[in-house]
């Protein structure tokens, strides 16, 4: 075993032995990478999985995501239907079921952020391809879905694009698998939401955070290359063509991306430890 199996394997078989109050504590971190990141402004959300309890997961009410605080700001729903396990429970996001649909469907998901991050909405709205242009995104592979909500509106629902039931939730989840064939994992990391923005997931919250935020980073790097190319006077010729990643190339970034996230994710975390805005009581 290389050392990036190994470090691999040992996350994944930690999930379910972490406890509870130690994910609730990163996740609300998590909370505040994303909006320090620039992943999350007031809108967008991040759950995870019930470690020993898979047919739950947790996220946040209906908050901000830079202003949750303290375990009492998460609400604990059930897979199956993503209602709150408590009845006493506040009110929560309306978009849960995204969150709901993708642990429901793929069970080694332990992790799902939700995202309307600025970067990446021209890939939502103009129907150009998001490519894996850099060696930090080679976890986007080379055919990132798009799942087109309107396509799956019943007659007189409410067009609004947010993904606000299981039935809605269930069609943007299926988007991640190959086919109709039930495996654990999902064939690709990142959908894109047209109209809208994008879900990305992972095995653990470092996975899901890195690949949000890197997720955004790529495709800035993306429609800077684009139009750098296009406002390059017809006397100078491109070096070379703007091209993705190799398929082989995101195999072995993903290697690369998945041993390392340990880093960014210390460093991001100690930037909303000494922030005054983040306040973590988990
Ligand atoms: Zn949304």
């Amino acid at each position: 075993m290389d050392w990036y199996s190994e470090t691999l394997a040992s996350s994944a078989a930690d999930w379910n032995v972490q406890s509870v109050s130690d994910v609730k504590r990163k996740l609300i971190t998590a909370n505040h990478i994303l909006h320090q990141q620039g992943v999350v402004d007031a809108y967008g959300h991040i759950s995870v999985r019930c470690p020993g309890t898979p047919d739950r997961y947790l996220m946040c009410g209906y908050m901000a995501p830079g202003l949750v605080t303290s375990p009492d700001d998460l609400i604990e729903y059930w897979v199956k239907d993503s209602l709150p396990t408590s009845p006493l429970a506040k009110k929560g996001y309306s978009e849960r079921f995204i969150h709901g649909e993708m642990f429901k469907k793929f069970p080694a998901v332990n992790c799902v952020v939700h995202s309307h991050a600025e970067a990446v909405l021209p890939y939502v709205t103009s129907g150009v391809p998001l490519m894996p242009v850099f060696h930090m995104a080679g976890f986007l592979g080379n055919d990132v879905p798009v799942f087109d909500i309107g396509t799956v509106y019943n007659p007189g629902e409410q067009q609004d694009l947010l993904v606000r039931d299981s039935r809605l939730g269930s069609a943007l989840a299926f988007k991640f698998a190959k086919d109709e064939t039930e495996v654990p994992s999902p064939e690709h990391s990142v959908v894109l939401m047209r109209g809208h923005g994008y879900t990305t997931h992972g095995k653990d919250i470092e996975t899901a955070v890195y690949r949000a935020i890197y997720t955004k980073v790529n495709a800035g790097v993306q429609t800077n290359a684009m139009l750098l190319r296009s406002a390059l006077p017809s006397t100078i010729k491109a070096k070379f063509e703007l091209e993705p990643l190799t398929e082989e190339m995101c195999h072995g970034c993903i290697k690369m991306n998945e041993g390392t996230q340990d880093k960014p994710w210390k460093l991001w975390a100690a930037e909303v430890e000494k922030s005054a805005l983040y306040v973590n009581r988990g």
